[in-house]
């Protein structure tokens, strides 16, 4: 899975989110990626997600729009998307990471499966990560 998130000048935020979808999905799966509101969500009031992870799980928490909606009320990228992944493994048991963007432009950057390599730009700074995230299933 490969997603985006970014604000312009202006407060436009777009979200984005391509995948090749699970390993031995059935024929005809449509994953999270392309629900709005489950893997990919955008809203000018609030910010922007894109999710990568199990899908099924993903869409039933509506995991991008709670992200959302917690930036909305306030929280930052990093608080909002650190504590639905956290509530979607205590719920659903199930391993997730997410990038998201506030209206604000801070960027949040959380996942608990085994590695999410991530980066974002914000002026002339380059940030990323490739390390391990905070799991407990054992990593192949
Ligand atoms: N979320 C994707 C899906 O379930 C898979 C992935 O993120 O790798 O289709």
């Amino acid at each position: 899975t490969v997603g985006a998130v970014a604000i312009d000048k202006d407060g436009n935020i777009a979200a984005a989110t391509s995948t090749g979808g699970l390993t031995g999905k059935m024929p005809g799966r449509i994953g999270d990626s392309s629900q709005i509101g489950g893997g990919t969500y955008a809203d000018n009031a609030a910010g922007g997600v894109s999710c990568t992870g199990f899908g099924e799980n993903i869409m039933r928490f509506a995991l991008a729009h709670k992200i959302c909606r917690d930036m909305e009320k306030g929280k930052s990228a990093n608080t909002a998307t650190k504590s639905r992944i956290e509530k979607l493994k205590g719920r659903l048991d199930s391993t997730a990471g997410a990038i998201a963007i506030s209206r604000k432009g801070d960027v949040g950057v959380y996942f608990n499966a085994c590695s999410m390599p991530w980066a974002y730009v914000r002026g002339d700074e380059i940030h990323f990560g490739v390390d391990k995230g905070q799991h407990e299933v054992e990593c192949i």
